[in-house]
């Protein structure tokens, strides 16, 4: 989520004269998004997270571990080791990159049944919400949500740690798989799987693209500071609109104006949260850019011709007949710094221009984990 990630959101959502729930936080800052990568300058997920999760540079694909790949403790362990609460909840895998590098520490950001195994068995948040089903149940068994439904043929379940559902609720978990139980359920330690994958179908525009979650993130969120926030110790809660990266992969603008506003509602009740709990942080922040996207005035003698860059839209910025689009000149992640803005105890210090790994040691600092 770029600067134009936000803004494109903003203009098809608020239009000119209003700002989205994120960008009413107090402060603003900049953030570098570099790994440490001997072949690549640009991030990925994996190493992004990281940053934001240990406060460490390291390779593409790594999950929790520095460069040289040693495992390095994060931000939930450490809020555990102090006695407080800590969740993960995201719309993709809620074993994929950026939640895992909160929760598990392998070399290779693929290994999702690990990782859901570290969860259980390490780290143990109390609270897990997203997709991935597939990655949690062996070959066979299909789970609530079927093997090779129409949407995407290719999901299965692939689990190589066997049925680590069941291995869930031998270890006090309460496992939920509609949003009716996550609804109902009164448990302290949730784990909560909505989908095979991500729980959403990241296509271009017109493919079968759909983003409809079975729970909405902001829905997600609301239920993870319901449990959380008993821990009268504190908590540490990660929560990841994973479908505007996923919609920029696909260079599909209006997909990712409509994520862009599931995050910001759920910024929205963090917001709300906060209000009545004033002891909370909240930063709202990306791991990186995707799509090199820019918005532009429609025009029709554009230069994207000759598969140069791929125009998207128009799109209307809300409140006025004035109409904009937008040019795509990647369909991968970009080294764009990245907006942040934040609110609450030891916000102050994230108003600056920073790198990623800095943006830890602030929330660590604010946690008085230091
Ligand atoms: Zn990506």
């Amino acid at each position: 989520m770029g600067p134009s990630h936000r803004e494109l959101t903003r203009l098809a959502t608020i239009g000119q004269d209003g700002e989205l729930v994120m960008d009413q936080l107090r402060y603003a800052g900049v953030v570098h998004t570099d790994p440490d990568d001997p072949d690549e300058p640009v991030t990925d997920s994996a190493a992004g997270a990281t940053a934001y999760a240990s406060g460490v540079r390291t390779y593409n694909g790594a999950i929790g571990v520095d460069a040289q790949g040693r495992p390095v403790p994060t931000l939930p362990e450490r809020a555990r080791a102090a006695g407080k609460a800590s969740g993960l909840v995201t719309t993709a895998q809620v074993t994929d990159a950026s939640p895992a590098a909160f929760g598990a520490h392998v070399p290779d950001r693929g290994a999702q049944s690990e990782i859901a195994r570290q969860y259980l068995e390490e780290s143990k948040p109390d609270v897990i919400l997203g997709g991935g089903e597939d990655r949690w149940l062996p070959p066979g068994n299909p789970g609530a949500y079927p093997d090779h439904p129409p949407t995407d043929p290719t999901e299965q379940s692939s689990s190589g740690r066997g049925d680590l559902i069941a291995r869930a609720e031998q270890l006090g978990y309460d496992y939920v798989s509609t949003r009716a139980e996550l609804q109902a359920s009164g448990a302290r330690k949730l784990l909560g799987l909505f989908a095979n994958e991500e729980m959403f179908e990241q296509r271009a525009e017109g493919q079968g693209d759909i983003y409809a979650p079975v729970v909405p993130l902001d829905e997600m969120t609301q239920k993870a500071l319901g449990v959380l926030s008993q821990d009268r110790d504190g908590f540490f809660l990660v929560v990841e609109e994973e479908g505007i990266d996923e919609f920029a992969h696909r260079n599909n603008a209006g997909k990712v104006i409509q994520t862009g506003q599931a995050l910001d509602r759920a910024v929205d009740v963090a917001r709300r949260f906060a209000a009545t709990h004033p002891g909370t942080l909240i930063v709202v922040a990306a791991d990186h850019e995707t799509g090199g996207l820019a918005i532009e005035n429609v025009d029709a003698a554009d230069e994207s011709g000759g598969g140069v860059s791929a125009e998207d839209g128009p799109f209307t910025v809300a409140g006025t007949s004035l109409q904009f689009s937008v040019d795509w000149t990647s369909g991968n992640h970009s080294a764009e710094s990245t907006p942040l803005t934040a609110e609450g105890p030891g916000a102050r210090a994230l108003a600056r221009v920073q790198k990623n790994t800095e943006v830890h040691d602030a929330i660590l600092e604010a946690m008085r984990l230091r």
